[in-house]
């Protein structure tokens, strides 16, 4: 095809090809074991995969409404109330979404104008700055510190102006596997009350949480829900990414805002699955024992990996795993990445690539959302690296 002669004005002149797609590309030609791109390699229960079959043969195949089938929202609405005490109307507080990324885009497009700041956690899932820079806003970044990546929230104080106008959190943390304590939403809560920010909390990893540690959802205190949107993943939850399928919920008002960019963004999301979603979290165990699945193989990957030359970082949440390859090579972990991948057969992403201007700790990133079999041979490969 003969390309478009015309001037074409980039949007977003400086994005390129994703790591992800770049270190999955990779881990494909060389045939490298892929723990970089964050997804299972487990398969989704039998259960949920019959009852979307079953509803497509009962004829569930046409648009389901703008927000969501509402009896999805109901059991959405019966599951915030049993976890965090939280009560939303599923008829207005609540829409179901093609995956999490499409919640966290229509919540800036509707929120943010041009010129409004955002506050962005970094290092950061890639998604979140393209939106606000699309929107007209401004990222504002402030950088979290290996190896514990606590929020400083003196910090975010200083950067917070009369343009602010949201912040966007994420807990349980993608990549760092770093959580929010009580302490932390308290320092959110007062900060966001006193200059009425919105807060946008990308929660997708709710479930994968370690150590007895529990998940501190905004929509946990009454005052920072009420100023939130809340973004979910059901692709997480079910082991189920490529479905693209999750939810927002947030107060009446912010949602109002939100269905409006919803509506012509998709209108609505894949009715079937919908249905089967229903059905099955009508069984809260589906989704409960999580924790302990995931805990599992994060303590076995880490096992495995005792006496290599890799430095294991401390990870309370997620399906990530931080390694910290210092002791091995000055590269950069972009160059590192690579050459784990091409020498020695494993895909990784490097942390760097988190950051808006990238930081290198020399630090890469595992997701060990994999099965025991892959976890063994991708700690074998990372036993035989020498510096
Ligand atoms: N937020 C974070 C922090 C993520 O890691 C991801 C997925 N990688 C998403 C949102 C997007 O979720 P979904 O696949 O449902 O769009």
């Amino acid at each position: 095809m003969p390309e478009f002669k015309g001037l074409i004005r980039s949007k977003l002149p400086t994005a390129g090809t994703t790591i992800f797609s770049i270190m999955s590309g990779l881990a494909q030609q060389t045939g490298a074991i892929n723990l970089s791109q964050g997804f299972p390699d487990f398969p989704v229960s039998e259960e949920l995969m019959r009852l979307v079959y079953e509803n497509m043969r009962k004829g569930h195949n046409q648009y389901a409404p703008m927000p969501g089938l509402l009896s999805l929202r109901e059991r959405i609405a019966e599951k915030m109330e049993r976890r965090f005490g939280a009560k939303y109307n599923p008829e207005t507080e609540i829409t179901i979404t093609a995956g999490g990324t499409q919640a966290l885009y229509a919540a800036i497009t509707a929120l943010i104008h041009e010129e409004d700041e955002v506050i962005v956690i970094e290092p950061a899932y890639d998604s979140y700055n393209p939106a606000i820079e699309l929107a007209g806003g401004k990222a504002v970044h402030v950088n979290l510190e290996p190896p514990d990546y606590k929020v400083a929230w003196a910090k975010v104080k200083k950067l917070i102006t009369p343009k602010t106008k949201m912040i966007l959190i994420n807990s349980p943390h993608n990549p760092t596997g770093a959580v929010l304590t009580e302490e932390d939403m308290q320092q959110l809560d007062e900060l966001t009350r006193a200059n009425d920010i919105i807060v946008l909390s990308d929660e997708v990893y709710e479930h994968i949480i370690f150590d007895g540690l529990q998940h501190n959802s905004v929509a946990k205190y009454p005052s920072l829900a009420q100023r939130s949107m809340i973004v979910y993943s059901f692709g997480k939850t079910f082991h189920a990414t490529g479905w693209k399928c999750g939810y927002c919920v947030g107060p009446a008002n912010l949602m109002k805002e939100f269905r409006k960019v919803h509506q012509f963004m998709v209108f609505s999301v894949n009715t079937p699955l919908q249905f089967a979603l229903e059905e099955y979290m009508r069984e809260p165990a589906h989704y409960n024992g999580l924790e302990k699945f995931y805990q599992e193989k994060r303590d076995y990957f880490r096992s495995l990996l005792e006496g290599s030359a890799f430095k294991i970082l401390p990870c309370s949440g997620s399906y990530f795993q931080l390694l910290d390859y210092s002791a091995l090579s000055n590269e950069k972990d972009t160059d590192y990445a690579i050459r784990l991948t091409k020498e020695y057969g494993i895909a990784s992403i490097p942390v760097s690539v988190f950051y808006n201007v990238p930081r290198d700790y020399h630090l890469l990133r595992f997701c060990f959302a994999k099965s025991n079999e892959t976890l063994e041979k991708a700690a074998a490969c990372l036993h035989k690296v020498k510096a």
